[in-house]
């Protein structure tokens, strides 16, 4: 029903679902993002470009941030009023009965805090669980859960159960009684078991030491100190074209932006190479759509860059005959494409590997792809190996657009920059 209301005042949107063009999901993600515009003639531009951005072969959450940051763009005031309204009227923690003993809890908060509790959790866990622990990840997030909820006894601990576990709490280094000829099992077990007692508060000194000593690095190994000191990061616009965006969640306005910075939750930092020349004359609300949203005019398709992956270049800038990307190239190559390239895949670019488009040759770098702008992109893991399994093959464009080709059928599907 609501789908249905927020439809009846979008005309082209409504046309596009039932020519078939596209999903439910997609349809809904626009439908809920710009009915909330009220003036009609920016509603009815925000309906084609959602749509044309809809075209696009990304995931439906990066689909959802296009949009929200095309509508913060067309009406920044009322998206800080919304989100206010929506606090008043919404928020709220539900525990609610479930199946086999346990219960689901569903909490309406602003946006920082999921961000935070989903990046504590995903800590918490890559500091204390090895590989081996037998849990599923979920099982594993509610453990976690549960220490940060503050559940009495809840801790949690690597549960593989093996000696050499990397994860295990830190044992007292240098024991008196060490025995270098001692080859007995039992013994060893025996020395740790005992040790296991008055380990905790060792270990708890040997942290806040280490964690003095290594100064701004004490990110790597946390515990529970830098858990609770956790910041987000915030990028944004000093020039005000771009939205500001806040890791873990995505865009958000200017206010709430404003409000995470006075709040100490946050590290900020600017968009890293960002020269988008400013229009000419009065900036209109239309010029601030993301520039992903305001190509109409750009030939499609734009052409192929070289095949050799030398991105254009003749002759080999500075660095690109070396395999590691420069830490200025890669936050470069995160900032325009935003997210990773393969088809339908919506990670974030920062949490994604920096791919050579063409294979960079380590014996003769000179031949490979090179270490260029437009020979790289950022892949995660998962599609990174898929992209190594050979099931498409990807051409980048001039426009940085990567064409993904099945070289069995021919099918192709194109995915965009940011
Ligand atoms: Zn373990
Ligand atoms: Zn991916």
């Amino acid at each position: 029903m609501a789908l249905s209301s927020a439809l009846s005042t979008l005309p082209t949107v409504t046309a596009a679902f039932l020519d078939g063009d596209h999903s439910l999901e997609r349809i809904r993600i626009i439908a809920d993002e710009i009915v909330v515009l009220s003036d009609d003639d920016v509603r009815a531009f925000a309906e084609t470009r959602a749509l044309e951005s809809a075209e696009r072969n990304q995931a439906d959450t990066t689909l959802r941030d296009q949009v929200v940051e095309m509508v913060i763009a067309l009406d920044p005031d009322g998206a800080a009023d919304r989100r206010e309204e929506a606090a008043e009227r919404d928020q709220n923690v539900r525990v609610s009965r479930d199946t086999n003993g346990h219960c689901s809890i569903s909490v309406y908060a602003p946006g920082e805090m999921g961000a935070h509790l989903a990046a504590r959790i995903a800590k918490m866990i890559n500091a204390r669980i090895c590989a081996r622990d037998p849990r599923r990840r979920g099982q594993q997030r509610v453990a976690a859960f549960a220490e940060i909820q503050g559940l009495p006894g809840a801790h949690l601990s690597c549960e593989c159960g093996l000696d050499d576990c990397p994860r295990a709490v830190p044992l007292p280094e240098e024991p008196a009684d060490l025995d270098p000829a001692g080859d007995l099992p039992d013994d060893v077990d025996a020395d740790r078991a005992a040790q296991l007692d008055f380990s905790e508060l060792d270990t708890t000194g040997n942290d806040a030491d280490e964690e003095s000593e290594s100064g701004t690095d004490g990110e790597a190994d946390s515990d529970d100190d830098t858990d609770a000191q956790l910041l987000l990061d915030l990028a944004i616009d000093p020039v005000g074209q771009r939205e500001a965006r806040l890791a873990g969640f995505g865009v958000i306005d200017d206010s709430h932006a404003a409000h995470l910075i006075r709040s100490g939750l946050v590290k900020v930092f600017e968009f890293p190479g960002l020269e988008i020349p400013r229009t000419a004359g009065i900036v209109t609300s239309l010029d601030r759509v993301p520039a992903a949203l305001r190509r109409p005019d750009i030939p499609f398709p734009a052409t192929p860059i070289d095949p050799t992956g030398h991105g254009g270049y003749l002759t080999p800038p500075k660095g690109a005959l070396t395999y590691r990307i420069p830490a200025w190239l890669r936050e470069k190559i995160i900032e325009l494409d935003g997210t990773c390239r393969y088809p339908h895949c919506g990670r974030p670019a920062s949490e994604c590997q920096i791919d050579h488009v063409v294979k960079f040759v380590h014996r003769d770098p000179r031949t490979g792809g090179w270490t260029v702008e437009f020979n790289l992109m950022p892949l995660c893991t998962a599609c990174h190996q898929r992209k190594h399994m050979g099931l498409l093959i990807p051409t980048m464009l001039t426009d940085r657009a990567v064409i993904w080709r099945d070289p069995i059928t021919g099918d192709t599907i194109t995915t965009y920059p940011r």
